[in-house]
């Protein structure tokens, strides 16, 4: 059994940066920007009015009169020069004409045919000066690409943008007991309900995913369904990864070719998880247990496409709250407990039984146990991972 921390290492070294490639902008969305991005224009282009008003020069007292000369537009530059007494209609957005040092906003003046009266002073400039959001060159570093980063990029004037290859994650679900939701069970079957949530979880990490045939619990059967994974560059197994006579997955994988980099971890729940290399893919053998298997992927999987898609501080965030029941002390491997946090108190529940889907999906928290962590009491701060 080796420690999560190291199982965690030995893992992301199995599976370097996926290749770069270059997307629209508009399809970039929670893609992996591969390289930093320099502005090609400053933000705002030219000096910008602020709001619809007047430009003019100076800082004009209230009964001061002004004579319009002509109009701003966004979209719209006036190409004349204002001069001393001269003003120029002008709008959110258009360039603030040269001569002018500031926009009076119109509630500020009264017109009268092609003349304003300053009526009220203005508190600012009303200008938003060019370069005040970016300068030309400006860097944005690599980052998953958020709604507010693809206006930012588009704002630069860069219409398509250098990001990691999608990992292409082949699921295979194991077990002669289990068949397909819809379909007819026996008494003595299983809905196979891991590769569900995998699926999901694999894919709102931006990979793309191919859920493969159910390998029924004989070694030719999960061969042919191990065949059909190649080309992908992550293989995640569920089922069949303890030492049981129908645990095939490892001397199966072996059979193959994997070269194992390790197999039973300290982990609560999910101590018969299993990685290595095969077909040249990153092998992730989860165990069968459907909550250790979701818990093993959000602890294992996600950090590893996180990485092979560039992020460099994949693994899961631990964030600080307050325990709300007492804890005994915890054992020789990690416990990853099931919980909710409710305004910053976390409670795990009763029971931590790894079969339970319906407390997982109640729980919004991994509270983290570490290996030899001593009792707890109501109050303390102890870290979790939300979920
Ligand atoms: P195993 O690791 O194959 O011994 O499976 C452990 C437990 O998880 C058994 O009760 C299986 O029936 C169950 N199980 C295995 N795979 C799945 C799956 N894909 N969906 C739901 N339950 C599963
Ligand atoms: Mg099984």
């Amino acid at each position: 059994m080796i420690p999560v921390e190291e199982a965690m290492a030995r893992l992301l070294a199995l599976a370097p940066a996926l290749p770069v490639e270059t997307v629209p902008l508009a399809g970039a969305r929670d893609r992996w920007l591969a390289e930093p991005l320099r502005a090609h224009r400053d933000q705002p282009p030219f000096d910008a009015s602020a709001m619809d008003g007047y430009a003019l020069q100076g800082t004009p007292e209230p009964g001061e009169t002004f004579r319009v000369i002509g109009e701003a537009g966004a979209g719209h530059a006036f190409t004349g020069v204002i001069g001393e007494g001269q003003t120029v209609r002008i709008f959110t957005g258009a360039p603030v004409p040269d001569g002018a040092s500031r926009v009076v906003i119109q509630e500020n003046t009264a017109r009268d045919g092609e003349f304003i009266t300053i009526t009220d002073r203005d508190s600012g400039t009303n200008i938003r000066s060019r370069g005040q959001d970016f300068r030309i060159g400006s860097e944005l570093a690599p980052r998953r690409l958020r709604p507010s980063d693809l206006a930012l990029i588009a704002a630069m004037n860069i219409a398509t943008v250098p990001v990691r290859r999608r990992p292409v994650v082949a699921v295979i679900s194991t077990g002669d007991e289990l068949v397909m939701p819809g379909e007819d069970p026996r008494p003595d079957q299983i809905i196979a309900s891991n590769s569900f949530a995998i699926k999901a979880m694999a894919e709102a990490e931006g990979a793309e995913v191919r859920l493969l045939p159910i390998a029924r619990d004989t070694e030719s059967a999960l061969k042919a369904v191990f065949e059909l994974a190649r080309g992908a560059d992550v293989i995640v197994t569920s089922g069949g990864a303890s030492v049981g006579d129908h645990d095939l997955v490892a001397p199966v994988a072996k059979s193959l070719g994997m070269e194992a980099a390790f197999w039973k971890i300290a982990l609560r729940p999910g101590k018969p998880l299993m990685a290595g290399r095969l077909f040249g893919a990153a092998l992730l053998g989860l165990p069968g247990n459907p909550v250790s298997s979701i818990i093993c992927a959000e602890l294992f999987l996600l950090p590893l496409l996180r990485h092979m898609q560039g992020d460099p501080a994949p693994a899961p965030r631990l964030q600080d709250a307050r325990l709300g029941v007492d804890l005994p002390a915890n054992g020789p491997r990690s416990h990853y407990m099931r919980a909710r946090v409710d305004a910053g108190v976390i409670t795990p529940f009763g029971s931590q039984d790894s079969a339970l889907l319906s407390v997982l999906s109640e729980a919004n928290a991994l509270l983290v146990r570490p290996v030899g962590d001593p009792a707890r009491a109501t109050g303390e701060t102890v870290r979790y991972i939300p979920i």
